[in-house]
């Protein structure tokens, strides 16, 4: 029925979080047939997309390489932050969750994914050398796990506080504001501050 190419489009699009066939179809028929301008656009902005944006070297965070091709997010540049203070997110989603609350500021780890022994993820797949690198190197005092509330996201911050536990950093936990199971990213603002500001140390 369609063209291949935008068969393809489609499929590619159908790829996005999000994002079904019916909205891949209204997507790809949209750009073909009324956004030339946002084809080309979209098109040259991804293109480059991989070389221009990259996680922070520091942190995880997303961040713009610079000319030099060093990637250091907004977060590792503002001197104004509180170096002493380290909040563990699992994704760059719920560090920008907690930005937009305005309670945080300190600085943050993006740990990419969570521990889940179901699904075969083990300690060795998180970026715990790393993390205690900069835990160290920073002479971080305290570290809050903003892991979110389910059986991975607790099971993740009892590692991390058995892990940093000789670090000498305090580790604390937020508090449950968060509904169990929840999304960090889709806690409101209020919430998020008071989950944050509640906090509890735990042992590891
Ligand atoms: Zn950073």
């Amino acid at each position: 029925m369609l063209p291949d190419r935008l068969s393809r489009l489609m499929q590619l699009l159908a790829r996005l979080p999000g994002v079904g066939e019916k909205t891949a179809q209204r997507f790809a028929l949209h750009l073909v047939s009324e956004g030339g301008e946002l084809a080309s656009d979209l098109g040259v902005e991804l293109g480059t997309l991989a070389e221009a944006v990259r996680p922070c070297e520091h942190c995880g965070n997303i961040a713009e390489v610079d000319p030099a091709g060093r990637s250091v997010c907004n977060v590792c540049r503002d001197t104004r932050r509180d170096s002493s203070v380290l909040c563990v997110v699992a994704r760059v989603q719920d560090l920008l969750a907690i930005e937009k609350s305005g309670a945080m500021r300190g600085r943050y780890f993006v740990l990419g994914r969570l521990l889940s022994p179901l699904d075969g993820i083990g300690p060795e797949e998180l970026p715990l050398d790393r993390l205690l690198a900069l835990v160290r190197q920073r002479g971080v005092t305290e570290v809050i796990v903003a892991t979110p509330p389910s059986v991975d996201g607790e099971a993740t911050a009892l590692l991390l506080a058995r892990e940093l536990g000789p670090s000498a950093a305090r580790v604390s936990r937020i508090a449950s504001g968060v509904p169990h199971g929840g999304d960090l990213e889709f806690a409101d603002q209020i919430t998020l501050g008071r989950a944050i500001d509640g906090r509890r140390n735990i042992d590891g």
